[in-house]
């Protein structure tokens, strides 16, 4: 396993939002975590990330306890988060967005990353020297995770990545998801749109307030009547 909670209590001053969570994420793999409004997965992605600290439990990353590292060490060791609301630097431009993605990296090869990104999503070249803030929303969502990718990430955690957008443009950003899995590296994906992350995820946690109620294959909950019933939209 590459991330492993245990047993992880957060407050937010005395109320607990997370209650003693337990959950795996297996390397090479996608990992879904769905739940209604409120229910604390992003309260989970921020205590992974060092944003928030919990009161109780472990968080081992490749086997040792991260929970009390501070957010740029847990950036440093390959987990990144991409925040939810497409959070680029607007008065940036799309390169120094891209740039600022690669804080925690001392080799050479940045560059030759970005002229990937490039390569993969030309529009992004094509506005290269504009302000991130002038993108649409779906343009804004692809530099979001590109600029997270810079860091190489082992681990990268995305928050509702397809929060806000069109359907056609979270079909494009579900694409997106899907060829970086496909490159190797590991996701842990938070969503509102149940149906498009089971058919993107190898697994899946299903959270009410502060609680995992059930975890398993992504294609059994697919088919679980309890989860048809209350993410999908009826059976
Ligand atoms: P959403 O999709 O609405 O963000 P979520 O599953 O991500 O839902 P969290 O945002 O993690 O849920 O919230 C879990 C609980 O913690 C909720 O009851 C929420 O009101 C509470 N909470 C979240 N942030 C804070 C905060 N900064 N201070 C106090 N309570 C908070």
């Amino acid at each position: 396993m590459l991330l492993e909670v245990k047993d992880l209590t957060v407050k937010y001053d005395q109320i607990a939002a997370l209650k003693g969570i337990s959950l795996q994420v297996e390397e090479g793999k996608l990992t879904t975590l769905l739940g209604s409004n409120g229910a604390g997965k992003s309260t989970l992605l921020k205590t992974v990330s060092g944003a928030l600290k919990p009161a109780a439990g472990e968080i081992l990353y490749m086997g040792s306890n991260i929970a009390k590292l501070t957010s740029h060490d847990i950036v440093k060791k390959g987990i990144v988060q991409c925040p939810e609301g497409r959070k680029v630097f607007p008065r940036q431009t799309v390169y120094e967005n891209l740039k600022m993605g690669a804080f925690v990296r001392k080799d050479r090869e940045i560059g030759e990353d970005i002229e990937k990104y490039y390569q993969q999503f030309p529009i992004l070249k094509e506005r290269r020297n504009q302000k991130a803030g002038l993108l649409s929303g779906g343009e804004q969502q692809m530099l979001a995770i590109c600029r997270a990718l810079m860091s190489r990430p082992k681990l990268l955690m995305l928050d509702e990545p397809s929060m806000g957008l069109a359907p056609i443009v979270v079909q494009e950003v579900f694409k997106m998801i899907r060829a970086i899995k496909e490159s190797g590296t590991t996701i842990l994906l938070i969503e509102q749109n149940a149906k498009q992350a089971l058919k993107v995820a190898d697994f899946g946690y299903i959270m009410e307030v502060g609680y995992i109620t059930i975890g398993d294959d992504a294609k059994a909950l697919l088919k679980s009547e309890t989860v048809q019933k209350a993410y999908l939209g009826g059976a």
